[in-house]
């Protein structure tokens, strides 16, 4: 008797770790084609009033991993956001986007961003068990230091998100255990001596759609193909190796959760 052949390997070829899938005009139709191209993509959301939709858009699209968020340019626009929050991290593994932004439009927001970001951290470490995928423009070393104080020696994680942080806050991430899911944008700037700079096995690949661009038209989560590629240039290994990198990071990342498991309660 042959004995079954072993699963072919049609897990996620691209790893898409930071994208708005609930925000473009056509978000439905973006989530079963993550799923029918195979591509690991964590659905990130900006306001916790977005998770049960994103939750039901998910449970057709394997692939799709839905995150809790709360976005630093949105705190303290609904002050129910955060009781929505505290209510639903029970039903997230995934919890993001969150972090802060000193960038000058939010810069009048930081005191109650910090407030709320806090809120969040403090939550994560009592639930235990969760990946983050923080937001950080100019605020690299106010997030490290919470990222620190609240869930240091902690079962979380943190995916530090389009990072732009120096190499003395990289190497900081990294000692407190940080990943980092790469922008394309990195790569294309100056920034690529940055990546350069992280360790290969703490590395991720993002889009940040509907919020960026390529050829002059909104990224889709199937462009960080395009990611990939420069990311291995930049890291001067061949295409396959690259591949293989990203997604034995995501498996470690995300532990025994198989590679294309439905965003779950912990
Ligand atoms: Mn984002």
């Amino acid at each position: 008797m042959l004995l079954p052949a072993p699963m072919p390997d049609t897990a996620a070829k691209l790893i898409d770790y930071h994208c708005h899938l609930d925000l473009y005009p056509d978000f439905e139709a973006q989530f079963r084609r993550v799923a029918a191209q195979q591509i690991a993509t964590l659905a990130v959301t900006t306001t916790p009033q977005a998770w049960r939709k994103n939750l039901e858009l998910a449970s057709n699209a394997p692939t799709v991993r839905v995150a809790l968020g709360l976005h630093p340019q949105l705190a303290g626009q609904y002050p129910t956001d955060l009781a929505l929050f505290e209510r639903y991290l029970s039903e997230a593994r995934y919890v993001g986007e969150v972090g802060l932004d000193a960038g000058p439009q939010y810069y009048r927001s930081y005191t109650q961003q910090k407030i709320v970001f806090e809120s969040v951290l403090r939550l994560c470490a009592e639930a235990g068990g969760k990946i983050l995928s923080v937001h950080s423009v100019r605020s690299h070393r106010d997030v490290l230091d919470l990222v620190e104080r609240y869930l240091a020696d902690t079962s979380n994680r943190v995916v530090l998100h389009w990072f732009s942080g120096s190499a003395a806050d990289a190497r900081r991430a990294v000692e407190l255990g940080c990943y980092f899911s790469i922008n394309r944008m990195m790569l294309v700037k100056r920034d690529s001596t940055l990546v350069r700079l992280l360790p290969r096995h703490r590395i991720l690949t993002e889009t940040d759609g509907p919020f960026t661009h390529i050829e002059s038209r909104v990224m889709v989560p199937a462009d960080v193909g395009h990611t990939v590629s420069l990311l291995s240039e930049c890291l001067g290994l061949d295409l396959t190796s690259t591949v293989g990198l990203l997604k034995r990071n995501l498996i470690t990342l995300e532990g025994e959760h198989d590679l294309l498991a439905l965003s779950s309660p912990a």
